[in-house]
């Protein structure tokens, strides 16, 4: 059972059938999943979706697929915290952090967006799976790819971070390192997509990936009591998962699922070295000018990104606003969460964290209100781009006298210091 109509383009509303379609061939506009939201509106309650498996998959009704899934039966339903302790550091007294750094097999959002485009190609019977990654992406296809007994071709810009590598390698895919960033090897995978008749979650499959975004827009309302915020702060690098959370919301409103009017403004961060979203935002450009990456938060080192026109626009209808962080608040902002609320994040949940701050120094975001942090990926990952900036462990040798001449006598001192 599905209530998928088709694909139909966001430029000039073509409409295509539920293949693995991505550009509209009259105007070149992409292709998003279209639904019978009259036939959802007769089946889907609160209570039908409470019933449901605590995975994404409890929101099956609003997901492109056909019959049952086959990949991610422990992506999604991620924890919604709230964050008491940062809140105190801000002035904020209903903050919350939605943290998908946990409770994911790959450890990241994209996650939600593999079990979706996987379970989709099952459908549309490819036999290999690929994708063009900035590290996240990679494990994941990887991970779910290997667990759904798919062949895997996966892409990513030589220069990632160990971790990332290793945590792509260990599921034995097919990873090609090419020498250039992403929007290169993005450009390169467009070429093999055309050529090779395998399913590229995040070009082919496209529409069919994005949608599983949503889900991290449903579970913030859902875990609100079925009410939208009224400010959510969202890392950008291709700006799907921006325009995704909007796209979950409205969806929620239209068919009678929230508790409250929708009044959610969505913020975009982005740091320094790769902000070309953000940058249209804050100079009410309607150009998203590309830009060379140059950042230490590489999961979103995106130049030329696919859905920034759509991104900018979401913000826009939203009244949000953005942030731009230099790499040195996206290393306090990590600190910042790690310290207040015991949530390691990578590099893209320091962009988050640091573009919250600027946000309501700014103005932004008012103090009274709900607002939700998206973090995004686990800090494991990235541990590169704090090593430098998180002290060192005092050695000794193991006896007492070493201990309390090392660590006691010193604390003692470093308290009298700051007495
Ligand atoms: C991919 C990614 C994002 C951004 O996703 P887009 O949908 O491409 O904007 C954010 N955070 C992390 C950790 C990611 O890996
Ligand atoms: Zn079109």
């Amino acid at each position: 059972m599905s209530f998928v109509k088709g694909l139909r383009c966001r430029e000039c509303s073509r409409e295509y059938p539920k293949q693995a379609l991505y550009v509209c061939e009259y105007c070149f506009g992409s292709l998003e999943v279209h639904y019978d939201y009259d036939g959802i509106k007769k089946t889907l309650t609160r209570e039908k979706i409470q019933k449901g498996p605590k995975s994404l998959w409890r929101y099956r009704d609003l997901l492109p697929i056909d019959g049952d899934p086959a990949a991610g039966f422990y992506s999604g339903f991620t924890p919604l915290v709230k964050a008491d302790r940062l809140g105190e550091e801000w002035g904020l007294k209903n903050l919350y952090i939605k943290d998908d750094s946990v409770c994911h097999p790959t450890w990241s959002f994209k996650d939600r967006v593999v079990a979706v485009a996987l379970s989709r190609a099952r459908e549309l019977g490819f036999d290999t799976v690929a994708c063009a990654s900035t590290g996240n992406l990679a494990n994941s296809v990887a991970a779910n790819a290997a667990w759904a007994g798919f062949k895997r071709y996966i892409f990513i810009p030589a220069n990632l971070e160990q971790a990332k590598i290793v945590g792509t390698l260990v599921y034995s895919p097919n990873l090609v390192a090419v020498n250039g960033n992403y929007d290169d090897v993005n450009r390169l995978c467009s070429e093999i997509a055309s050529k090779y008749r395998w399913g590229f979650v995040n070009i082919n499959l496209r529409a069919y990936y994005a949608e599983g975004s949503k889900t991290l827009g449903f579970e913030i309302a859902e875990q609100l009591g079925w009410r939208a915020p009224d400010h959510i702060v969202a890392p950008a690098a291709s700006g799907s998962l921006i325009t995704k959370i909007w796209k979950a919301l409205k969806e929620f409103d239209k068919l009678g699922l929230l508790e409250n009017k929708l009044t959610t403004k969505i913020h975009c961060a982005q740091p320094e070295g790769c902000s070309p979203i953000a940058t249209a935002v804050l100079t009410a450009s309607d150009v998203i000018k590309p830009v060379k990456p140059q950042t230490i938060a590489k999961s979103l080192a995106i130049g030329n990104p696919a859905d920034g026109y759509y991104a900018k626009d979401v913000i826009r209808d939203s009244s949000g606003s953005a942030a731009i962080v230099s790499d040195e608040e996206i290393r306090e902002g990590i600190k910042l969460l790690a310290r207040t609320e015991g949530i390691f994040t990578e590099t893209a949940g320091g962009v988050t964290v640091a573009s919250t701050k600027r946000l309501i120094d700014e103005g932004k975001i008012s103090k009274d209100g709900i607002v939700v942090l998206a973090i995004t990926g686990n800090g494991l990952k990235t541990q590169e781009a704090i090593q430098q900036a998180v002290g060192e462990a005092k050695f000794i040798e193991p006896n007492l006298a070493a201990f309390e001449e090392k660590v006691m006598q010193k604390e003692k001192k470093e308290t009298h210091h700051v007495g």
